[in-house]
């Protein structure tokens, strides 16, 4: 596309509420053959709920002491039911796409993906196991918390798909892209959203990196690949990826690695950035 066409084009993106950091991208939005969403955050609202806990009295509380330290929605969750988290706990430690660990009352505790929990901890006891699979079948993303004495509780955490979803993934469809969702969720709550939103093609308990590896497959098999992220784990892919767009309500290291921000947080703004995209290339055809 001619300059001019650019400048016009990326002031009818702003009028929409779409920032192009990166004009130039719109050149490469004509050529996608696949759309790579993340699921929480972007394909859900990313409000975070506290639906249902079991376990210890005084679990919930020591939750929300180590999740003080984290920007995950998970932990903005767990932090909001507490009705006193109390002191942070000590040394913690953020893994990515897993959870976090730290130190209460002398002991190092971990909380975050129930799988992740249980190589460091072992196997959940049978009542916490047997709630942690209502919670998965309910499509909630399972937390467990657990010390090297044992495990304390389970959390179940909802969250609601974006209404605009399945219209979006719909529109994206029709205009031949293939749709996928690389998330670092479960496969039961990863599956529940993806029938909400129409979407087939899943990749659950995917960590930061795999994502990154995902999409360089497709990119080896000839595939023009956009990926739409909101989260702290999305930095990488969204840098990954042919195209990208971040939610504008996501966390600046993913606003910084995006094409596209997309300021309203409206996915139905997918489908316009891609016309708007070929509208300024048939400018110059
Ligand atoms: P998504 O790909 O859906 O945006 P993430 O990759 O950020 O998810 O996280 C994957 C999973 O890891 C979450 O569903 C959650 O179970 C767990 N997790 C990550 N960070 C935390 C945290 N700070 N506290 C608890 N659980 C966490
Ligand atoms: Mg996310």
């Amino acid at each position: 596309a001619t300059p001019t066409a650019l400048v016009v084009a990326t002031g009818e993106l702003a009028k929409r509420g779409v920032l192009a950091a990166r004009g130039e991208a719109l050149e490469t939005l004509s050529e996608v053959t696949r759309v790579v969403f993340d699921k929480t955050g972007t394909l859900t609202r990313g409000r975070l709920r506290l639906s249902a806990w079991k376990g210890h009295p005084g679990a919930l509380k020591r939750a929300a002491a180590l999740e003080q330290a984290s920007e995950h929605p998970v932990a903005a969750a767990l932090v909001g039911a507490a009705d006193d988290p109390g002191e942070p706990g000590e040394r913690l430690e953020n893994f990515p796409g897993r959870g976090v660990s730290g130190h209460l009352e002398g002991r190092r505790y971990w909380v975050g993906a129930y799988g992740w929990v249980a190589e460091q901890a072992g196997a959940a006891p049978e009542v916490l196991a047997a709630e942690a699979t209502r919670m998965d079948g309910r499509g909630e993303t399972v937390v467990g918390l657990a010390s090297e004495t044992g495990w304390e509780a389970v959390f179940g955490i909802a969250d609601e798909p974006r209404p605009e979803a399945r219209a979006t993934v719909a529109a994206l469809r029709e205009r031949g892209w293939a749709v996928s969702m690389v998330t670092g969720d479960s496969e039961a709550a990863a599956g529940s959203l993806a029938r909400q939103a129409g979407i087939g093609e899943v990749h659950a308990r995917q960590r930061p990196e795999d994502k990154l590896d995902l999409v360089r497959a497709w990119q080896r098999q000839g595939e023009v690949v956009a990926v739409v992220g909101d989260g702290l784990n999305d930095g990488p892919v969204l840098a990954g990826a042919d195209v990208s767009f971040a939610m504008g309500a996501g966390v600046q290291a993913a606003r910084a690695s995006a094409d596209f921000i997309l300021l309203s947080n409206r996915l139905e703004r997918l489908p316009e950035v891609a016309h708007i995209g070929e509208a300024a290339l048939r400018n110059i055809r």
